[in-house]
């Protein structure tokens, strides 16, 4: 075992996440789906991708932005809320496939959890503790988003939180990190650099099962194929990925999200 993860444990700061000896609980490697939810549209499309042969469908009714939406528009801000969770709930109930969705604050676990298979931490609550704490004494998988500043050590610290609970259902997703700037004045929606070797960094170190967004990672849909081969040629154990049936109207993050056929290919090659 690496010599600073060593000192970590003998401080009694790390000890479960990097246990090799632990048997996580995960069975979610083919997530995709929407940024948001959008309407009831939501139904069809869980239909349409079920077809393609997802595990899950990801889309948030609850949806931090990295710049705060302060007006509503035709009921969404940063989110259909409420709404959104109900066509989630619908979702479930008339097509069976498992929900992944963010959850943002404790107060809001119970009523997510309704309708949640997958609790999503978002990027922007990676270190959440109060959140992850909650979530650690949940029986519910937990799909933690790395936040963009993260190191490894904070990865495997911010796994132990929730696993110190006893919850031992979680992946860690790895989505893009700061960085990107060298992109930018060429590809204005590329925002973060995707990091791809925290996926054998962590494979060297622990058990969890890896996740890997290749949406957040480039911010630009072109991108979104080659980086998700790479990610898996890594090691990584599975994708979720942003999908629309028409991804430039996307409400959210719409020059990132792929169509269904984008996705097939993804998953052909697999
Ligand atoms: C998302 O998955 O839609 C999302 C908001 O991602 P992140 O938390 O990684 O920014
Ligand atoms: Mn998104």
């Amino acid at each position: 075992m690496n010599d600073y993860i060593n000192s970590l444990k003998s401080q009694n700061k790390l000890n479960i996440s990097i246990d090799k000896s632990i048997d996580f609980e995960w069975d979610y490697y083919k997530i995709a789906g929407p940024c948001s939810v959008e309407g009831p549209g939501i139904i069809d499309i869980a239909n349409d991708l079920k077809k393609v042969g997802i595990d899950a469908l990801r889309a948030g009714a609850y949806k931090p932005c990295t710049f705060p939406i302060l007006e509503e528009k035709n009921g969404w801000k940063e989110g259909l809320r409420r709404e959104g969770l109900d066509l989630l709930m619908q979702t479930k109930l008339e097509t069976g496939i498992p929900i992944v969705t963010e959850v943002m604050d404790p107060r809001m676990i119970e009523t997510v959890g309704e309708v949640a298979d997958v609790f999503q931490i978002g990027t922007r609550n990676f270190q959440n503790y109060s959140l992850l704490d909650e979530l650690g004494r949940c029986n519910t998988p937990v799909l933690l988003k790395r936040g963009t500043w993260a190191t490894i050590d904070e990865i495997l610290g911010a796994c132990e939180r929730i696993l110190v609970g006893g919850n031992r259902k979680i992946a860690i997703c790895l989505r893009g990190v700061v960085g990107a700037p060298s992109y930018r004045h060429v590809f204005p929606t590329i925002r973060w650099a995707p990091d791809l070797m925290m996926i054998p960094a962590l494979k060297e170190l622990t058990n969890i099962p890896v996740i890997y967004d290749p949406s957040h990672s480039t911010g630009y849909r072109n991108f979104v194929k080659p980086i998700s081969s790479a990610a898996l040629a890594a090691g990584a154990d599975g994708l979720i990925v942003e999908c629309h049936p028409d991804p430039d109207k996307s409400i959210s993050d719409p020059a990132q999200a792929i169509n269904y056929d984008a996705l097939e290919e993804i998953f052909k090659g697999w």
